[in-house]
């Protein structure tokens, strides 16, 4: 059956802008399930012929810090449980932070295959060099991308299928 494929990460590093640039228009938006705080957005995806179902584990966007992390262990959290693979996305404008280190440690213990985009690489002259950082994850090689340029993403889609 179709693989599913989480896109996990902090608020603000662009989940949604990815998540609709993977997905076009084909959104169907389901309701919140008993024990999920918040609505989960679903699309049908396809890339060369490999189909699969994209998930936005994003929600309501907190401010606190402690409130940001124990949503973002919760998401990571539906991810491992629901997803054949995880896009786990971070920040090359913020770069590496505490809370991206704690989520790629419940990641890498889950043994879930994950991809590590690195978002809002808009030139790849100007932000290459600024992905080096995300190595210290621990894993695998991070993918430059820019959801919202459109950028890399046909090299991430063509790492992502490799997973399936
Ligand atoms: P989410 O909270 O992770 O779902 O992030 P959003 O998709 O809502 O994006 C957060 C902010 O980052 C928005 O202002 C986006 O326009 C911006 N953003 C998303 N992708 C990119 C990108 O590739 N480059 C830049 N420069 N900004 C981006
Ligand atoms: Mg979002």
């Amino acid at each position: 059956s179709k693989p599913i494929v989480a896109i996990v990460g902090r608020p603000n590093v662009g989940k949604s802008t990815l998540f609709n640039a993977l997905a076009g228009d084909k959104i169907s938006i389901v309701k919140d399930t008993p024990g999920v705080t918040r609505d989960r957005i679903y699309a049908e995806c396809t890339w060369l012929d490999h189909h699969f179902t994209l998930i936005d584990t994003g929600g309501i966007e907190p401010d606190s810090k402690d409130v940001i992390l124990s949503q973002m262990r919760e998401q990571a959290q539906i991810a491992i449980d629901t997803a054949d693979v995880i896009i786990f996305l971070v920040d090359v404008r913020q770069g590496l932070v505490d809370a991206d280190a704690k989520v790629a440690d419940m990641l890498r213990r889950s043994k879930k295959p994950v991809l590590l985009a690195v978002n809002k690489v808009d030139s790849f002259q100007k932000f290459m060099a600024d992905t080096y950082e995300f190595y210290n994850l621990g894993i695998g090689d991070p993918v430059p991308v820019s959801a919202a340029s459109m950028l890399g993403l046909g090299d991430m889609l063509d790492e992502l299928v490799k997973y399936f």
